[in-house]
């Protein structure tokens, strides 16, 4: 994904999906991937701790400070950014590989990275939720009870930045009810799929039915 990375007819679609730390981004993709099996998540690098029942591989691919700085100088990475205090980063060619196959892939990743994704890809769809207001959001991040009081408070700073730099993105999503944020997020993502250029293959076969009847 250097430059301008395009890839061929029938690629899957790019969901990148950005919001302040726990605005509730994990549970609706969860959910998303939940109702769409053909759905791949982008697993990425990170240098933070494991959380309680977080699997090597699954949320994340848990790496050393040396090791991502390492890859990341043999430009392993898609895009990557320190966020929090900790180093994120998307593979490169496991992203490739899963949208050359046709497969969609759904990413969670921080707005500096999202902003680098979408400089380098031609697609992409690039989605942005908000918490209803920080008093939700700081509720939000203490009930999931899986981060310290310090945490939390450098994570809502950070909020505030992040919706600073939120104009950009394709679609916005307000996550106050979750039912309706998902159905927002659902019904983009099946619009995004009528695209012709998700559907390249299929269309040109159908175009070819109409010519010869
Ligand atoms: P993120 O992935 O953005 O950091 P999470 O999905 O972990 O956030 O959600 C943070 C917490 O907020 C979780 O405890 C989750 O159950 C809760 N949550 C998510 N969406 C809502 C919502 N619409 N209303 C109330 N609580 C929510
Ligand atoms: P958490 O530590 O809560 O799992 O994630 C913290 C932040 O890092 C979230 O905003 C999440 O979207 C972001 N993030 C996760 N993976 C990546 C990645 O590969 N690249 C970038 N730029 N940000 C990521």
């Amino acid at each position: 994904m250097n430059s301008q990375h395009s890839l061929g007819a029938d690629a899957g679609l790019m969901l990148v999906i950005s919001a302040p730390s726990g605005t509730g981004k994990s549970t609706l993709i969860r959910r998303l991937t939940g109702e769409f099996s053909a759905f791949a998540f982008s697993v990425s690098c990170t240098t933070r701790a494991p959380r309680p029942g977080e699997e090597d591989g699954r949320e994340y691919h848990f790496l050393t400070r040396e090791d991502f700085e390492r890859r990341r100088s043999e430009g392993f990475f898609a895009e990557w950014a320190e966020v929090y205090g900790n180093f994120y980063g998307t593979p490169r060619q496991a992203t490739i590989d899963l949208l050359a196959e046709g497969r969609d892939v759904i990413f969670d990743i921080d707005v500096q990275g999202a902003r680098q994704l979408k400089e380098s890809m031609k697609q992409g769809c690039y989605v942005f939720i908000f918490p209803p207001s920080p008093e939700d959001l700081e509720k939000r991040l203490t009930g999931r009870g899986t981060d310290s009081a310090e945490t939390i408070s450098r994570r809502l700073a950070a909020a505030r930045c992040e919706i600073a730099d939120s104009r950009w993105f394709d679609h916005w999503i307000v996550n106050k009810d979750l039912n309706l944020a998902y159905e927002q997020l659902r019904v983009i993502y099946l619009a995004e799929k009528t695209r012709p250029a998700h559907q390249a293959s299929w269309l040109a076969g159908l175009t070819r039915q109409w010519e010869q009847s």
